[in-house]
């Protein structure tokens, strides 16, 4: 039977530590607790917000007015293996980091670049989770939900996920519950190539080359760490959500739009970051932005401060609200807005509360 408890603060659920009370909470650690849950406060219109580890989650200081139900369901599976592929299937309340360094331990590689990221399997596929050259969608293969619409459990494979840079069919509305995730693996005792050129560079190795994967795992560690990117109760830079930001993708022009201002401002030889997307869109870098418009790592707005190791963590240090935060958040987009004309987005979800 899920737990159920009343006026829980969620500041103790979420990486921020932020974040006031749940008028009902449920701790579920069964597929059919968590349906059941969720069917039950849908059956009651009551709203409903999912929970992983809090790690992608800006809650507002008043709470969440409904029932939040917490994915503790665990457990891993081989369903398939063929050709060198291992499917493996997890269910969405595993650990994620936990889960990458048994794939890396095991010898199948496909999530090595992905180590060090908090948070459980089932928050995964929301907004493709990617870092250091690697993103989930390269290897779900499917994604096993509850439709809230059809009140029934559905299959998506990667094509109906959707996914795009930070982005998929799941995030932005609160129609799938994740149940389960497969990721297709390969194995291998080496990584995948090596596609992000910092991370190229910490192995010595040149961009497409491969490593071990305990070895990619681990530089990719180490570089985690030295940007407060790893969670440490002991490092006050990790109580952040990761990245305040994404990386804003560009059409052709407001890259013209930059280019000018970026001139403007720093001078006419002047460059800054450009990474090819899909068509003519040109992705740019958020920290670099945040950076030249003026805002230095460890800049504090009230209590909220960003983080001292990391432009695009926003943090909480001790003693900031959601409020704090999300000033701080408001002041460096007005910066950059105001210095290049870029507008940042969000790149966690926003819970009761707008930027
Ligand atoms: C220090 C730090 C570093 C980070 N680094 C990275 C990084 O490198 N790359 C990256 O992509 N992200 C990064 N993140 C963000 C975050 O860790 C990921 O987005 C992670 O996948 C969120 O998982 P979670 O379980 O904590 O989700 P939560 O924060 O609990 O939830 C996030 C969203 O997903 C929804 N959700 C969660 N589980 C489910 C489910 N089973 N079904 C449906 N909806 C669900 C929630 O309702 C919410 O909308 C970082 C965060 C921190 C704090």
């Amino acid at each position: 039977m899920a737990v159920i408890a009343e006026e829980v603060n969620l500041a103790g659920y979420t990486t921020l530590r932020l974040g006031g009370p749940a008028r009902r909470f449920v701790e579920a650690t069964t597929e059919a607790e968590l349906v059941a849950a969720i069917r039950a406060a849908d059956d009651e219109g009551e709203p409903v917000l999912v929970l992983g580890g809090g790690s992608n989650l800006v809650v507002s200081d008043d709470g969440f007015p409904g029932t939040v139900v917490h994915i503790g369901t665990r457990g891993t599976e081989r369903t398939a293996a063929e050709g060198g592929t291992v499917h493996v299937r997890a269910q969405a309340g595993e650990d994620w980091d936990p889960f990458v360094a048994r794939c890396v331990a095991d010898g199948l590689a496909g999530v090595e670049c992905l180590s060090g990221i908090p948070g459980r399997v089932g928050a995964t596929p929301i907004q493709n989770v990617g870092a250091y050259g690697q993103d989930v969608s390269e290897t779900i293969i499917e994604v096993r939900a509850y439709d809230r619409e059809s009140r029934a459990v559905v299959t998506l494979d990667r094509a109906a996920c959707r996914f795009t840079y930070r982005h998929s069919v799941f995030k932005g509305n609160d129609r799938y519950v994740v149940l389960d995730v497969t990721y297709a693996l390969h194995e291998a005792e080496e990584s995948q190539p090596i596609a992000y050129a910092e991370l190229a560079r910490k192995l010595g190795v040149r961009p497409g080359e491969r490593v071990t994967l305990k070895e990619a795992r681990d530089a990719v560690l180490e570089l985690r760490r030295g940007k407060g990117m790893v969670l440490d109760a002991a490092d006050p830079d990790t109580r952040s959500a990761g990245s305040f930001f994404t990386n804003p993708v560009l059409d052709p022009e407001q890259l013209a739009e930059l280019q000018r201002r970026v001139a403007e401002r720093l001078g006419p030889d002047a460059t800054f970051p450009r990474y090819p997307e899909t068509g003519d869109r040109v992705k740019t870098s958020a920290a670099w932005l945040i950076d030249r418009a003026g805002f230095a790592k460890g800049h504090v707005l009230g209590p909220a401060r960003i983080s001292t190791k990391h432009t695009l963590a926003l943090t909480n240090p001790g003693g900031a609200s959601t409020a704090d935060l999300l000033a701080l958040a408001r002041e460096v987009r007005a910066g950059v807005r105001d210095a290049f004309g870029v507008e940042l987005v969000n790149e966690p979800v926003l819970v009761g509360v707008a930027l």
